[in-house]
């Protein structure tokens, strides 16, 4: 029998729906078929004009990435994508938890950034990447690239505490929210910080090279000072799983014990045994019992998960599931069109907002110099850090670094670092000014 017209279109239908599905469903980064060829559904957005650099993830990293793309090389052509509809900033986060700054100071629109810096925005979710076919999967539909940076930020580790009991996990990231990460988390955590009433806040400090080594004792800070300045009946402890603070270590050692002597308490080298969540206790290595009356539970982190979608992940030394790229030039070894950045580079660069940003600088020269077919050449990335340790007036103490890699241990270390942790007197609140101006220059740099 003949077939009608519109069973040929119904049979499209199901060709086209079955290409998109297994564009959608495989997850190994590799092989697939050629959906795009099959009538695959794209995304809504103008033909690619020149070589196309999708970016994925618009947080510090992509975002930086995106605009520089752009500027040093005009004739790409720059979709970023983010699965938020507005950028929430975590730095500067700690200070509004505390109400020293608007939630204002803190978001951002991702269509000005791109209305700015003439690259194309598309608020959507990667959910498959075929590096084969150089097609991102969305939920919008996929897009073509040339060139594919991923720089999705990281993901919670909860394995060390949850063993994969999934239920148990729930929980943790329901009622007690790590806030490392932008949005619900932290209008959580926020809550609970001003709702408290009085007892122990416990705060948990993870191994490995996790997000923002000094924001989990800048947070410890403020919430005891919040506690002070309300005359709150209770005290921040700080469970650290490393055996000190690792970076102005002076300095918040010194805020612990002057500013807050009855409302922190610093108990290092705690690993977490046990996590009672009904009882309000956690357990130590140590054997210590801590009863708890509110939590915000740090876990170790790990790569963003696009990343083991794409087939370009490996365990650092650090953290699971980071980037396996080359240090040097920021490509992916199993794919030189696919870079990573941010958060996700397995190298032990402070991951800070200040290391994202001006290394997404280097990396989008990187990627202009190679679309200009020319050699790309490696630049240590700046860590700058201000960490606020009191409010009204905010004082602040700060660090500043580059890297060099050290050949022998095959490492990268810290190179030229200079460190201001005196918080006290004109030189604190002259920081914390400092740590104000620095925001709004970073902001001015990603979205203006
Ligand atoms: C409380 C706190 C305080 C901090 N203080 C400072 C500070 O004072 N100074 C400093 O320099 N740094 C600070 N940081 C660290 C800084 O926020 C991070 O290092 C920085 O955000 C890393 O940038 P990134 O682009 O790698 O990741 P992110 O900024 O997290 O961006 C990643 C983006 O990718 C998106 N994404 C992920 N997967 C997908 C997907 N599949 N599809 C679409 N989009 C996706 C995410 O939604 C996110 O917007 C702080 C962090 C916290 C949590």
């Amino acid at each position: 029998m003949a077939l009608s017209r519109r069973d040929l279109l119904k049979l499209g239908g199901v060709a086209a729906a079955g290409a998109a599905l297994s564009g959608c469903t495989a997850s190994s980064g590799g092989a697939k078929p050629s959906a795009a060829k099959a009538g695959l559904r794209m995304a809504p957005i103008p033909k690619a004009k020149g070589p196309r650099v999708v970016v994925v993830g618009g947080g510090w990293s992509g975002l930086s990435i995106a605009k520089y793309v752009k500027k040093y090389a005009p004739e790409a052509d720059v979709v970023l994508i983010e699965r938020r509809a507005s950028f929430m900033s975590c730095p500067v986060s700690n200070l509004w938890l505390v109400g020293l700054v608007d939630l204002e100071f803190l978001t951002h629109d991702y269509l000005q950034a791109a209305r700015n810096n003439n690259y194309i925005f598309l608020n959507a979710m990667v959910h498959d990447v075929d590096r084969d076919s150089k097609l991102v999967f969305t939920n919008e539909g996929a897009l073509k690239y040339d060139y594919l940076v991923l720089a999705p930020g990281i993901d919670y580790d909860y394995s060390r505490w949850t063993k994969g009991d999934v239920e148990f996990e729930n929980r943790l990231k329901t009622e007690h929210p790590a806030g490392f990460i932008p949005g619900s988390e932290h209008l959580s955590l926020r809550n609970k910080v001003q709702d408290f009433e009085g007892g122990n806040f416990v705060l948990t400090v993870p191994g490995g090279n996790y997000r923002c080594l000094p924001a989990p004792y800048e947070r410890a800070c403020l919430i005891a000072w919040f506690m002070k300045k309300e005359d709150i009946p209770g005290k921040v402890i700080l469970l650290d799983e490393n055996p000190d603070i690792t970076i102005k270590k002076d300095g918040f050692h010194s805020a612990f014990e002057k500013l807050y002597k009855d409302y922190i308490e610093y108990l290092p080298g705690s690993t977490i045994t046990k996590i009672d969540l009904d009882k309000k206790r956690i357990e130590t290595e140590l054997g210590e019992e801590i009863e708890f009356a509110d939590a915000a539970l740090y876990p170790r982190v790990r790569g963003g998960k696009i990343l083991e979608i794409a087939g370009v992940a490996k365990d650092s030394v650090f953290n699971k599931a980071e980037a396996n790229i080359d240090p040097f030039t920021y490509q992916t070894k199993v794919d030189p069109d696919v870079y990573c950045a941010g958060d996700v580079r397995p190298m032990g660069f402070s991951k800070s907002g200040n290391t994202a940003n001006s290394e997404g600088h280097i990396v989008a020269s990187m990627i202009a110099t190679r679309i200009k077919g020319k050699e790309p050449k490696w630049k240590s990335p700046l860590t700058v850090c201000y960490s606020a340790v009191s409010g009204d007036p905010v004082r602040a103490i700060s660090v500043n670094a580059e890297y060099k890699y050290n050949e022998k241990k095959k490492a990268f270390g810290f190179h030229n670092a200079a460190t201001n942790e005196k918080w006290d007197g004109k030189v604190g609140v002259m920081n914390g000014k400092g740590l104000f101006e620095w925001a709004k220059g970073m902001y001015r740099d990603m979205f203006m």
